[in-house]
């Protein structure tokens, strides 16, 4: 069975997404840290852990994240852009972009910000405008 983020990457499932390519996909996580919050997925597999990854498709996304995280500082006032992998609740790899304006907002234990349908289309659509295959 295809996991919750296939079914994104497919478009079965609702996402504000932010950018694609053939074999990843970037969307903002639906109970962000921080406004921006992004995950990157691969398509091309849904392995559960980063490092089970094959080289080039750790590659691939790894450099295709760096251009999502390149698109947010243009697009979010922020500090930094922070990169977390958890995989505690999704069993399908993906990369958490958190805009940072400090270390603290890097917690996940933090309680998550309550955004609209428009704010997190706005915010979607500022940073799909930023970025740069
Ligand atoms: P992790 O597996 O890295 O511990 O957490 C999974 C992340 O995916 C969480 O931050 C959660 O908010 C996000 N998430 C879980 N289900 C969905 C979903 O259906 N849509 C979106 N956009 N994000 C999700």
């Amino acid at each position: 069975m295809a996991t919750i983020f296939t079914k994104i990457a497919n478009g079965e499932i609702p996402s504000y997404k932010v950018a694609e390519s053939k074999d990843f996909y970037a969307f903002l996580d639906i109970n962000p840290l921080a406004e921006g919050h992004t995950l990157v997925i691969p398509r091309n597999t849904e392995a559960d852990y980063i490092f089970d990854l094959d080289d080039e498709t750790y590659a691939g996304l790894t450099a295709f994240a760096a251009k999502v995280a390149k698109a947010i500082r243009k697009a979010i006032p922020c500090k930094r852009v922070g990169v977390a992998v958890l995989g505690m609740e999704v069993p399908h790899t993906h990369i958490h972009l958190v805009p940072l304006q400090s270390e603290g907002d890097l917690n996940f234990a933090n309680e998550k910000k309550q955004l609209t349908p428009e704010q997190f289309a706005a915010i979607a659509s500022k940073i799909s405008a930023a970025f740069e295959n």
